[in-house]
């Protein structure tokens, strides 16, 4: 299930921003530019959190948020509030407008990200992603477990990490040096062949019985996760 955040905000930049990131994280975003499209998106079709704006047109996000809590169906509803530095923030906490977090600008589109998935996860752990899925296979986060078919497949920690990194991305080609970075870190003093051999063993793990090859090499460029699994 792909949680689905509504992005309210009028700076178009900042909504392209949040789009990317999030949307790079696997969630599914749209968006609303005031107060008034804001309510019709949610009545339209209800996201499973909302990034609203404090400084909207129309209707101020302060408002937005009173009225959404007010309605029974939203009243639920994960919200989090983006806020100027200074005056607004100290306000809007003084005022308790029912947000379930804070976030003051300027930020880091990945601090938000965490923060998305910190309140997810409150909000809803079923949308938390304490699992990933990618076809047959199965990835549990919290038992570290991966099945294929059903069926058990044993990885390394390492192989682990790796099969998280491509099964959050699918279809996306990383070069060897991007695998070295996401999987090992940027300090690790890793040749880029060790990579080749971590896939190696992966592959032999996620192919065991003669399985069709989940991973696509892709000459020259690096390693895939195949965007058919099917
Ligand atoms: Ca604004």
């Amino acid at each position: 299930m792909t949680p689905h955040i509504l992005v309210v905000e009028d700076e178009a930049a900042l909504v392209e921003l949040l789009r990317y990131n999030l949307e790079e994280e696997g969630f599914r975003v749209s968006a609303a530019a005031d107060g008034e499209a804001a309510l019709a998106a949610v009545a339209e079709d209800k996201p499973d959190l909302i990034v609203l704006d404090l400084m909207l047109p129309l209707i101020s996000g302060l408002e937005i948020c009173r009225q959404l809590r007010r309605r029974p169906e939203t009243r639920g509803l994960p919200i989090i509030m983006l806020t100027a530095r200074g005056e607004e923030s100290d306000r809007i906490r003084g005022l308790d407008s029912g947000a379930d977090d804070y976030v003051t600008k300027p930020f880091s589109p990945s601090e938000l990200v965490a923060r998305v998935r910190a309140v997810l996860r409150r909000a809803r752990p079923a949308l938390a992603q304490d699992s990933l899925g990618y076809g047959e296979l199965v990835m549990d986060l919290a038992k570290r477990r991966v099945t294929r078919e059903g069926r058990a497949i044993h990885l390394s920690p390492t192989e682990f990490r790796l099969l998280q990194y491509f099964m959050e991305h699918p279809g996306r080609v990383f070069s060897r040096e991007q695998l070295l970075d996401a999987v090992w870190g940027l300090d690790a003093e890793v040749e880029p062949r060790t990579v080749d051999a971590h896939i190696r063993r992966l592959r032999k793990a996620l192919n065991d019985g003669g399985k069709a090859d989940l991973i696509r090499t892709e000459r020259a460029a690096g390693y895939a996760l195949d965007s058919k699994p099917y």
